[in-house]
């Protein structure tokens, strides 16, 4: 008898039809002798449309009741995969994050888990429920209800599984698992078997989307064995797993991409030491997610060129320009309409040479590279928008991520 998490995203419950479907295959686990937790996702694109009305209500939403709101999608889910789990026969709970013991930071819309505290959660484990529990969601010390940014169903069951030392936590969704990149833009990209944590969390972060960076974070942290896969079919999907003997030594195992990149630069800062700090430290206070930075030093003094979401243009230069004289920059410039495209493998820091094929082959096809940021196991290339199909295509071909080299 094990203890299962089973995560369904959006698609997978995106109907009642659908939840009970997805209901059986709690059902099916359950009988096998398994004890399950179930976390679900709003169904189909409940949240965009959550976020639309309140747009069309008005013009910036205050965030406490964004989430007062978004948290209810997640509920409505977890109450009817809890009735239909109940008319088929089964003992089931619904819990939301609070009830389930979630407490997150005090950060409307992008909350992190501090703790969860799982008693009761437990109990109803213990008594043979099946307990369902809304993800994406969690409460402050002081009760008020948070979100976990976009797709932070994953991180709640992650966070779940972690808690309760489950042995396997499942995220069912719309595809068979993780790919070498996104089929949409590339036919011949590949299912892969598996992926390190390592791996998965870079491409998970460079916009790979299957997976909440912060649950794989939290995966690898608390080593909790993570599968993706179909909640449509059978098929085995993706295992993510600590570095192992992986199924090829290819130094790249995977292409992240990233569109509505916008580059921000700051010219003519003052040339000293605290500078960056300043400019840096202004923006993380507004949590403005900084991405690559480049910075030049010219006769025309200090520039700085950053890369953010375009989500979050309208923040950085509030908080730029309320700062301009403090920061003491000339003069701001925005380029919006890029894409970020990113090889990703673990392989790459034992093999030299994997910057520079990438770079050749992107060049090979006129496409202009205007910022690179590189780690130990990933080469980030910024690029205009309208390329990025044929960067992920040439790279694609050219790292031959179509082919499975089995070694050993
Ligand atoms: N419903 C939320 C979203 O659409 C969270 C999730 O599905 O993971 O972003
Ligand atoms: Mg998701």
């Amino acid at each position: 008898m094990g203890l299962i998490v089973m995560k369904f995203g959006g698609t997978s419950v995106g109907s009642i039809e659908r939840i009970r479907r997805v209901a059986g295959r709690i059902m099916e686990r359950k009988r096998s002798g398994d004890q399950v937790i179930a976390v679900v996702s709003a169904m189909g694109k409940t949240t965009d449309e959550l976020v639309r009305l309140a747009n069309e209500a008005v013009r910036r939403p205050n965030k406490r009741e964004l989430d007062m709101l978004l948290s209810t999608g997640e509920q409505q889910t977890c109450a009817l995969l809890t009735m239909i789990l109940e008319d088929m026969g089964a003992a089931a709970l619904s819990l939301t994050g609070w009830q389930a013991g979630i407490t997150t930071e005090s950060v409307f819309g992008n909350a992190r888990i501090k703790e969860i505290q799982t008693e009761r959660l437990q109990k109803a484990l213990h008594q043979g429920k099946i307990v369902v529990v809304a993800g994406f969601q969690g409460i402050t010390e002081n009760d008020e209800i948070t979100t976990l940014g976009r797709g932070g169903s994953d991180t709640t069951a992650v966070a779940l599984a972690a808690a309760v030392q489950a042995d396997l936590c499942e995220i069912y969704t719309d595809v068979d698992g993780v790919y070498t990149t996104d089929p949409r833009y590339v036919k011949a990209a590949r299912k892969l078997d598996e992926i390190s944590y390592d791996e998965m969390l870079e491409m998970a972060y460079l916009g790979a989307g299957v997976l909440h960076p912060r649950a794989v974070e939290n995966a690898k942290k608390y080593k909790v064995p993570l599968v993706v896969r179909s909640s449509f079919n059978d098929t085995e999907g993706t295992v993510i797993k600590e570095e192992a003997q992986m199924e090829n030594q290819m130094s790249v195992r995977g292409l992240a991409f990233e569109r509505n990149v916008v580059k921000v630069t700051l010219h003519g800062l003052p040339n000293k030491m605290t500078t960056l700090s300043d400019v840096f430290k202004k923006l993380a206070d507004a949590r403005i997610n900084i991405d690559i930075i480049i910075q030049n030093i010219s006769e025309n003094g200090l520039s700085l060129s950053f890369t953010i979401a375009v989500n979050d243009l309208d923040d950085t230069i509030d908080v730029l320009e309320k700062e301009k004289a403090a920061i003491g920059y000339q003069y701001l410039e925005t380029e919006a309409g890029l894409a970020k495209v990113s090889i990703v493998g673990s392989g790459m820091a034992s093999n030299p040479g994997v910057a520079a094929t990438c770079f050749s082959a992107l060049s090979d096809q006129g496409i202009l590279i205007k910022m690179v940021s590189t780690s130990e196991i990933k080469v980030s290339t910024v690029i205009a928008g309208e390329n990025l199909e044929k960067a992920l295509q040439v790279l694609h071909e050219t790292f031959q991520l179509d082919m499975t080299v089995r070694v050993g």
